[in-house]
């Protein structure tokens, strides 16, 4: 048999044979090698080898064009202020996050907070865990992991219980964290093996921003807020933001985007945190941070303003919206405001990060396309 015939026959061959014929391969000159690898490369075998690159498509700067007509190497939908055991329209966004995330073919999910409302989860045996994540998200599609941040009604509860490892027993989904660090490699995974190689990469930076907002620790506060290893504050957040600042300033991702559940810039019900302004967003502005994704506001939005280099991308129509707030057409950097429900998609490449909103119909409403 010549190496034709090898090559040919591993187009055919199931997995188990696939692995005992590429060791045959491997036997041979290092020519033979970069030939099998090349022609089972083009076959699309790349379940086997998981080549990411078989995904890999070229893309043009046509602005008409479906916002599920491409495929970047990473794709994932970011959800906040969600769970109402589906009422609200909580079921009817899932429904459409599911036929979005199933031609996007996503690889997770972000959720900006407010997971469980009104006062979070009583503990890791809470129904409502099932009720409103469980039962809620089961297209297909959304069984993928699902990191989450906390917002200000998840303190309402027990937040241990929402970042306990024992939840991921009740749905393996489930993934959440005060303050973490995603990195997800967009390069061709060819070439892995070789740290060196790992050339591009889209980093998400998830920080718990409930503990800066100043009026949820007022002596008139009227709801509790569960602050176990929060105390003392101020030590918190000096920590919190040196910790931020050091793992934004290491990072050398293509993209950088920042995870958070309260506003910095919105013209929703809440407007602005000021907190966050002053303290946040210098370090990511500092740091080249091209988007920041939170929710808060019930609503879908999009601001850039001349005076910063950063998408601000609330996504907080998970559930109940409506608020009835339009924003002035003058607002500063305003882009897109849209008071009812829905979700956005984020699709990443080395050169292209490409953001979709989708309404309840799962119509898309609004796209942010950058380019580097
Ligand atoms: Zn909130």
């Amino acid at each position: 048999m010549d190496r034709d015939e090898e090559v040919a026959l591993l187009g055919r061959t199931d997995s188990s044979k696939l692995k005992s014929r590429v060791k045959l391969a491997a036997t041979g000159c290092a020519l033979g090698i970069f030939a099998v690898l090349a022609t089972v490369w083009f076959l699309d075998l790349g379940g086997f080898f998981q080549f990411d690159a078989a995904r890999w498509v070229e893309i043009t700067e046509d602005p008409i064009v479906s916002p599920v007509d491409r495929r970047a190497p990473v794709n994932f939908l970011a959800l906040g202020d969600w769970g109402r055991h589906g009422l609200y329209n909580q079921s009817l966004v899932a429904s459409q996050m599911g036929k979005i995330g199933g031609a996007l073919e996503i690889n997770f999910v972000v959720s900006v907070g407010d997971n469980f409302y009104k006062n979070g989860l009583t503990g890791v045996d809470d129904i409502a865990f099932d009720e409103s994540f469980s039962r809620i998200y089961t297209a297909p599609a959304l069984q993928k992991p699902w990191h989450a941040v906390l917002g200000n009604h998840d303190y309402h509860g027990d937040v241990f219980s929402q970042l306990d490892p024992r939840l991921g027993l009740r749905d393996w989904r489930w993934h959440c964290v005060r303050d973490a660090q995603l990195i997800f490699d967009l390069s061709p995974s060819l070439f892995r093996g070789d740290v060196d190689s790992r050339v591009s990469t889209v980093e998400l930076f998830f920080v718990d921003t409930v503990p800066f907002i100043d009026q949820y620790w007022a002596p008139n506060q009227k709801h509790d807020f569960d602050w176990r290893d929060i105390l003392p504050r101020h030590r918190h957040l000096q920590q919190k933001l040196e910790n931020l600042t050091s793992a934004l300033n290491a990072s050398t991702a293509s993209w950088k985007i920042v995870v958070g559940h309260h506003t910095i810039r919105s013209y929703g019900a809440h407007g602005d945190s000021v907190e966050l302004v002053r303290q946040l967003l210098p370090i990511l502005e500092g740091n080249n941070v091209d988007v920041y994704v939170n929710g808060h506001d019930h609503c879908l939005e999009h601001v850039k303003r001349d005076d910063s280099p950063i998408h601000f991308i609330t996504s907080g129509g998970g559930s109940k919206a409506w608020k009835g707030i339009s924003p002035p057409q003058n607002s500063n950097g305003l882009q897109f405001y849209y008071d009812g429900q829905g979700f956005v998609s984020f699709s990443v490449a080395e050169s292209w990060l490409q953001i979709v909103y989708y309404n309840i119909y799962g119509e898309a409403v609004h796209k942010v396309r950058l380019t580097k």
